[in-house]
């Protein structure tokens, strides 16, 4: 899966005025096979708008301004964006890619038991009898440690991660090659939240697709991802193998994030950011981390930096690294 440069946002009319908040802004990133991929920054930072467009779900008033999002199956691919809905609908989403979004057990249909959730997908996309759907249905609940009862209960009947167990069963029901989830541990205590990430990882494994994974925790990232994006205010500014981005933060900003994680016996306290992002809808010029970057430049005020190649699958977009 790999955005082209990548640009969109959302639109609203306020008054007389249109606003648009530049979320995503001129977005180039790849997601190889059988990696798991994190995306990292604070909120609002545009790490969910980025998902939802690398999904295509482009519901109002979320919009697309250019770029593309290329989907490669076997040697051919596909433009995300540029389907029709029907086509993005039944034949991509669930099979090839498929997108667990933030708060994602709120999307359970309350009136329906689990095992409908399963059937209806497997009997609208596969052509599968009920029989079958069901039968389907409890393999694949069982493949990930699931017990069958689960499928008979209705969404407030199971707790919070169960029904994000039963969230993320559901996005991995077709096989799809890539997985989109959005902060999938976040609204869970942290004691439930290690065993619902171990499957998700377990199932990455096994199925050797790519995860791609977003949250604010860069606690999650050093554990469990293999590359990382640090996003900050619409842009990713830095991308690496997760290990030298920790190792060897380049970008300012991934410096002041791995800098303000608490160590094991360092009991100085942590230096935190000042000042806070910036409005995306009035985006400072430049580098938009200039205001509140430490090394900041004159040119850095005026310019948007470059993203430079500093190796391979290693990217940092700072005047800094700049050879000028
Ligand atoms: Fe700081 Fe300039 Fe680099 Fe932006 S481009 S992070 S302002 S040094
Ligand atoms: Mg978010």
């Amino acid at each position: 899966l790999k955005a082209e440069n990548l640009v969109g946002g959302y639109e609203f009319i306020v008054g007389e005025k249109r606003v648009y908040v530049d979320a995503v802004s001129n977005v180039n990133i790849g997601f190889e096979e059988s990696l798991v991929y994190g995306i990292a920054g604070e909120s609002g930072c545009g790490k969910s708008t980025l998902l939802k467009l690398l999904y295509g779900f482009l519901a109002k008033p979320l919009t697309v301004k250019s770029g593309n999002v290329k989907l490669y199956i076997s040697n051919n691919y596909i433009d995300i964006l540029r389907l029709s809905d029907d086509v993005r609908r039944y034949k991509v989403w669930w099979k090839e890619i498929s997108w667990i979004p933030q708060n994602a057990m709120s999307v359970l249909n309350p009136v329906q038991r689990i095992r409908d959730h399963f059937t209806e997908i497997l009997t609208v996309h596969m052509d599968m009898d009920k029989e079958d759907a069901l039968k389907y249905s409890l393999e694949h609940v069982e493949g990930l440690g699931l017990s069958k009862d689960v499928l008979n209960a209705y969404p407030h009947q199971l707790s919070g991660g169960m029904r994000q167990r039963v969230v993320i069963a559901l996005a991995l029901l077709l096989k799809p090659k890539i997985v989109l989830a959005d902060e999938p541990t976040s609204a869970l205590d942290v004691v439930v939240q290690r065993g619902v990430m171990q499957m998700l990882l377990d199932k990455q494994k096994e199925m050797k697709n790519s995860l791609v994974l977003v949250s604010h925790d860069m606690g999650i990232h050093a554990m469990v991802t293999n590359r990382l994006a640090i996003m900050y205010a619409g842009k990713v500014v830095e991308f690496g193998d997760t290990d030298a981005v920790f190792e060897k933060p380049l970008h300012p900003y991934t410096k002041a994030l791995i800098d303000s994680l608490p160590r094991i016996g360092d009991k100085n306290p942590r230096q935190g950011l000042s000042g806070s992002p910036p409005d995306l809808s009035n985006p400072p010029p430049g580098c938009r981390f200039h205001p509140r970057c430490p090394f900041a430049m004159d040119i850095c005020r005026k310019e948007i930096p470059p993203t430079i190649e500093i190796e391979k699958n290693r990217y940092v977009s700072c005047w800094l690294y700049a050879k000028r």
